[in-house]
């Protein structure tokens, strides 16, 4: 008898996995998060599920549970098509949370698509200005509709529902006062909203376009115990300015993540940075050849798929 139940629960995760491979598209990995081994069948609703967007240059994060849609980043102002494409295929109906790493128009640039098209209930970024139209648009926006808007800094969390909640390890206050007081060219990237997203034993580590100085900055503030994970967005579209060898073998992910457009002209991902994460072991997916990563986790293990048509 209990064989029997046993074959049957068998019978039938091995149809859910079947069945999600084919919903999901091309090719995939599984993968067991560090902290367990054990393999459970869940329905997709009780998954999290996380989409780095092919939105061509820039990059855009869709973190999709249950309770919320949480949208980071926006791709380029000239991606705004895909954007609108990308976020209509995945389902998306209402932008619970918006966060923004930093005021670059790779990051900021689908703001107006975000605001005309959705509502949006929460809007977060690093609270480190820029002078340009577009971002003084997207505070404009963020005014007129009402919507609630707070700065992240290390050491929030943002419950996302059901259990999911993004841990944010940079930029600190100190980082953002004194990048604004500074007179003269500002790098923007360094205080990018550096975060941690958790659900159950699964950690991605989200980056923006973070480079080695945010990197160091992180590993000097927190325990190395915190900053584990089982899939890395690589800081900076793979550019050879983030990434140090320091935080690689830190975060140790089994995973790495590049979002970058076709054939950029800044060449991104670079050589160095591929070298590096196959040092490394890790697995690396881009958007620029690999198109839309669909990451969905139950809490304990993990999957990834490559290629559109992911529907909820
Ligand atoms: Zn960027």
């Amino acid at each position: 008898m209990r064989e029997n139940r046993n074959g049957t629960r068998l019978f039938f995760t091995l149809c859910l996995m079947i069945l999600l491979s084919f919903v999901v598209g091309c090719s995939s990995i599984s993968g067991k998060s560090q902290a367990e081994s054990e393999t459970t069948s869940v329905a997709a609703d009780e998954m999290l599920t996380v989409r780095v967007l092919d939105v061509g240059q820039g990059e855009a994060i869709l973190i999709h549970t249950a309770a919320s849609d949480t949208l980071i980043d926006t791709g380029d102002v000239d991606e705004q098509d895909k954007l609108r494409r990308e976020l209509k295929a995945a389902g998306v109906k209402e932008i619970s949370k918006l966060i923004l790493t930093h005021p670059h128009a790779d990051h900021i640039g689908g703001t107006p698509v975000i605001f005309s098209d959705y509502t949006v209930k929460e809007v977060y970024d690093n609270g480190e200005p820029t002078t340009t139209k577009l971002y003084r648009t997207y505070l404009k926006s963020i005014k007129e509709k009402g919507i609630s808007y707070r700065n992240l800094k290390d050491g929030d969390v943002l419950e996302l529902g059901d259990g999911a909640r993004l841990e944010i390890l940079s930029p600190t206050e100190a980082m953002v006062e004194t990048s604004t007081n500074t007179k003269g060219k500002r790098n923007l990237n360094i205080n990018s909203i550096t975060a941690r997203l958790v659900y159950g034993s699964f950690t991605m580590l989200l980056t923006g376009d973070a480079e080695k100085e945010t990197e160091l900055g992180i590993l000097d503030r927190h325990d190395k115990s915190e900053l584990r994970c089982d899939i890395l967005k690589v800081g900076h579209h793979g550019s050879k300015t983030s990434s140090s060898a320091q935080w690689l073998n830190a975060v140790k992910p089994g995973v790495a993540v590049i979002s970058c457009g076709k054939n950029n002209d800044y060449g991104h991902p670079h050589d160095i940075t591929l070298k590096k994460l196959e040092k490394i072991n890790a697995k690396v997916y881009r958007t620029d050849t690999d198109g839309t990563i669909t990451i969905m986790s139950d809490g304990k293990t993990y999957k990834i798929s490559i290629g559109r048509g992911v529907e909820q």
